[in-house]
């Protein structure tokens, strides 16, 4: 539940999706307007507002200014008495909650027990306790009070965010401006800095629209129908460039310049809020947008340049807090915690190594984010290069695999396996796969970002995948088994020879041939067409023991030389 100053909105999970819900007429958005009327009746919403005219000082707007503070703690002044209406702010809060509950009990049918409400973000523990006890006054168990920027961040999804990562929300509604700063820390928002001026807001410039209106129609600037004509022209101009009244024509600059002087209030609290979390602009990851006052064209554009970044304005103003409000109660009932951590990798994903084998990172079926890595090195001397294809698949061959994108690591030459290449995946949970390649002997970084095809794959292919993985399962490990034998016969083979060489009359002429036989047997098979990879691993296993009786002799050899050059033999 958003419990809002001028507004108040609610909103439940249904099946797993967040939703806000409508009352009778179809309004999503509640005037936070309380009447007691003579009679001791109590009308709520738009109701309450229409009686405001007629009976003012028996309704009651705006007491989220109220909740909270002790008398003559704050220095607006209502056009009501609470104490003659024998009320306190919790009391009229209650009655909107009351309203907000029986909206989403009659859209569920079923009774509404427990909610998670929203406050600003610089609320003391009073003015936070008075809402929760508002909460309880409803008949409802309160099971979280949360800061509207943190809600505003959830329904922007931002939760996703990694570690450190900082975000603005400016906040620009009818009455009230807020700019917070926040951080990811432990998987949780927490707000850095808070700033922001309780009387600012549209309302002020409705009315410098109005003053600028009465001198064009030479009214009076008090003319109330003015104010409601200055709003409408407003809202109006966010969307045309220009709009008609009363045969006066306003264009969306006049409106703009009546902004200036109002944004630029706004601009001191961003400043202030930047320096009090101790950033500078730039390093800001997102920058949100919430209130309705956010959808003038001016207000974004003045927002971006502030921030040196575009603002994020995916969601819908009006309704970001009370859907975040929404998002945080789907988790904390554990409706949304599934669908939250459904994305799971539908195909492994890896790179090419020696050989052409595919060299997995992170398998299929890997929660997301998902983060993994592994040190690769050269393969031949004096590479100066190193290409880095980026494969999805389930198969052991890379190019049976889908090649996703390529890096090429430049690195200073030198001699095989001298080079230190770290590849590491990161798949964030929107399924962005970030691939950083660090050189690590001269600790520079290539990196590729690879969008949605990390995980957007028709489901009809991911199971052509998998089909074709298990058909050729048989093959695919031969194929494995034999590039992997293959690649240390390739290696083993020269060092045999050399070793021969050196040793010369050491060994027998027996023990020699053995070893001759086994080169000579890997050697054939490497050569011959049938892919033999169990053969060729048997041979190679030979070879390889034939090699360590030779390195073992090879060393005997080099302790015997030594202990001589220094007399001791
Ligand atoms: P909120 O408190 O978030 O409901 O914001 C209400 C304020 O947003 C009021 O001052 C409205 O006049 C203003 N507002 C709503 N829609 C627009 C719009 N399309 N363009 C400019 N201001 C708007």
């Amino acid at each position: 539940m958003d419990l809002g100053t001028t507004n108040s909105l609610v909103g439940v999970v249904d099946s797993g999706f967040p939703i806000l819900l409508a009352d009778e007429n179809g309004n999503r958005s509640t005037p936070s307007a309380v009447c007691y009327d003579h009679n001791g009746s109590i009308q709520v919403g738009n109701i309450a507002l229409r009686q405001r005219a007629l009976n003012p000082s028996r309704t009651v707007t705006s007491v989220k200014r109220l909740i909270g503070r002790r008398g003559g703690e704050s220095d607006w002044r209502p056009h009501y008495n609470l104490s003659e209406l024998g009320v306190t702010p919790a009391e009229v809060s209650a009655e909107i909650l009351k309203r907000l509950k029986s909206i989403a009990e009659n859209a569920l049918e079923q009774n509404v027990s427990r909610a998670v409400i929203t406050v600003p973000a610089f609320f003391n523990d009073a003015q936070r306790a008075a809402t929760k006890k508002a909460g309880e006054l409803a008949g409802l168990t309160v099971e979280r009070i949360l800061s509207e920027p943190t809600a505003a961040a959830l329904a922007y999804g931002l939760d996703k965010l990694d570690e450190h990562q900082k975000v603005a929300v400016y906040d620009l509604g009818g009455g009230t401006f807020d700019i917070s700063i926040l951080e990811m820390r432990d998987g949780v928002f927490q707000v850095l800095a808070t700033a922001g001026d309780t009387q600012l807001g549209g309302d002020d410039l409705d009315q410098a629209l109005a003053c600028f209106l009465a001198e064009k129609l030479s009214r009076p600037a008090t003319d109330l129908h003015l104010l409601e004509a200055a709003e409408s022209i407003k809202k109006r101009l966010s969307t045309d460039d220009t709009t008609e009244f009363h045969g006066v024509t306003i264009t969306r600059g006049d409106l703009e310049k009546l902004a200036k002087p109002w944004l630029d209030r706004t601009r001191q609290h961003c400043l202030r809020a930047l320096s009090d979390a101790k950033i500078k602009p730039g390093v800001l990851d997102e920058v949100i947008l919430v209130g309705g006052s956010t959808r003038m064209p001016l207000v974004r554009q003045f927002v971006a340049e502030l921030f040196g970044k575009e603002p994020n304005t995916s969601q819908n103003p009006d309704e970001a807090i009370a859907l975040g409000a929404t998002i945080q109660a789907g988790i904390l009932a554990g409706s949304l915690r599934q669908v939250l951590l459904l994305d799971v990798t539908p195909l492994s994903l890896g790179i090419e190594t020696f050989g052409g084998l595919m060299n997995i990172i992170i398998p299929r079926n890997t929660t997301l984010p998902a983060k993994a890595g592994e040190m690769f090195t050269n393969a031949v001397a004096n590479q100066d290069i190193m290409l880095i294809r980026i494969l999805q698949g389930e198969r052991e061959l890379a190019n049976d695999n889908w090649e996703l994108g390529r890096i090429e690591v430049p690195f200073p030459g030198g001699p095989k396996g001298s080079a230190r290449v770290g590849v590491q995946f990161s798949l964030d949970a929107d399924g962005i796969l970030h691939v950083l390649a660090r050189d690590t002997v001269t600790n520079s970084d290539t990196n590729l970002e690879i969008r949605g095809t990390a995980i957007d794959v028709a489901d009809e292919r991911v199971e052509q995948m998998i089909a074709e993985s298990i058909e050729f399962a048989f093959d695919d490990m031969n194929e494995r088994i034999w590039t992997e034998a293959k690649l240390k016969a390739e290696e083993l083979l020269p060092a045999v020879e050399a070793a021969l060489t050196q040793l010369g009359d050491a060994i027998t002429a027996d023990e020699a041939q053995t070893v001759r036989q086994h080169a000579a047997n890997v050697r054939e098979l490497l050569d011959g067409t049938d892919h033999d990879a169990k053969a060729l691993k048997t041979a190679t296993q030979l070879l390889d023991d034939a090699t360590q009786t030779l390195a073992v002799l090879l060393l005997d050899r080099a302790m015997e030389e030594s202990l001589a050059r220094r007399g001791i033999l």
